[in-house]
């Protein structure tokens, strides 16, 4: 039986230690998150990210734009909160309604206050080793691999999902920890025989259950990513987790396994953006 990996409890001791790390900064750190249109799970999404900060003592504010806003119209507040000082951090919350040009619009964002880390010289950094702001659910999902690894040297990682937003930066991280790693996608040809093959098995597909028990090596650390919801309304991950319970060494559930690291990582990102900020 695997050991249960409790993102929820990782989450909250981050979040503890990012509010004593806030009591002690000579300004408060400030987060802008710009939402654009009506789709209700970035309205949830938002809310608990201000929430979030209000409960570690950053100051945050809301740019809430309507459906229809041009993308001149954002660009114009991305160019304003760049010069507002009191702004450390900015986040574009997405997905953009389909007019919009979401990979225009994300490189606007001043690369020290990109807390989503998806600016390309972030991106650049990350893949060059170089310290920069790296995306917030990758970086959560290596705090879960590391509260049950020690040592990942050598070890071989597959990640299957190949998104900016996930797939390669978590492979990169992987790669940085000194891993083998093994990237999967829609392509990808055995995709069973190469999970099976990982000490370190990390699902980031948007498919419910897919990764069933027989893709699991015995003993495995098993990170599921996906966010499902089932036909009876509930969230499940990518993983199959009753049958994986019984074959990984240690596994997140959905929810309360990656999800709650990523808004713990996100207030680390813009207490780190303050500081290059305020230095
Ligand atoms: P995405 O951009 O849609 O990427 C999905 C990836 O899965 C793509 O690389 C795709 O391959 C690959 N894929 C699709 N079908 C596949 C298959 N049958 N076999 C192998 N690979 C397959 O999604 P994402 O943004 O990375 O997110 C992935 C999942 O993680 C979603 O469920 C999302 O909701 C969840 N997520 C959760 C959090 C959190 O906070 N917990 C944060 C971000 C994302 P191709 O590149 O070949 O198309």
């Amino acid at each position: 039986m695997a050991q249960i990996i409790d993102g929820k409890a990782i989450a909250a001791q981050l979040r503890e230690t990012i509010q004593h790390v806030v009591q002690t900064m000579p300004e408060t750190p400030g987060l802008a998150v710009i939402l654009v249109g009506d789709d209700p799970a970035s309205h949830v999404y938002v809310r608990n990210k201000i929430k979030a900060c209000e409960h570690v003592g950053i100051n945050s504010i809301e740019r809430r734009l309507p459906e229809d806003t041009t993308n001149e119209e954002i660009e114009r507040v991305i160019n304003d909160l760049n010069a507002d000082p009191d702004i450390h951090g900015i986040l574009l919350q997405l997905p953009l309604p389909d007019h919009l040009d979401s990979d225009y619009l994300i490189q606007l964002i001043a690369a020290h206050k990109d807390v989503d880390g998806l600016n390309l010289r972030n991106v650049g950094a990350l893949v060059a080793g170089i310290d920069g702001l790296v995306p917030c659910t990758p970086e959560g999902s290596l705090i879960l691999i590391k509260s049950v690894i020690t040592n990942l040297s050598g070890l071989h990682a597959v990640v299957i999902g190949r998104s900016l937003l996930f797939g390669k930066p978590m492979a990169q991280l992987l790669l940085r920890e000194n891993c083998t790693v093994t990237m999967a996608h829609s392509r990808t040809k055995n995709l069973a025989e190469i999970c099976k093959q990982a000490d370190i098995l990390v699902a980031a597909v948007g498919r419910e259950k897919m990764v069933k028990a027989d893709w699991i090596k015995p003993g495995a650390c098993v990170i599921d990513v996906g966010i499902n919801r089932m036909d009876n309304g509930k969230l499940c991950g990518d993983v199959d987790f009753d049958g994986a319970f019984d074959v990984a060494g240690a596994i997140t559930p959905v929810p309360g396994g990656v999800g709650p690291m990523t808004i713990a990582c996100l207030l680390a990102n813009t207490i780190k953006a303050a500081k290059i900020g305020q230095s």
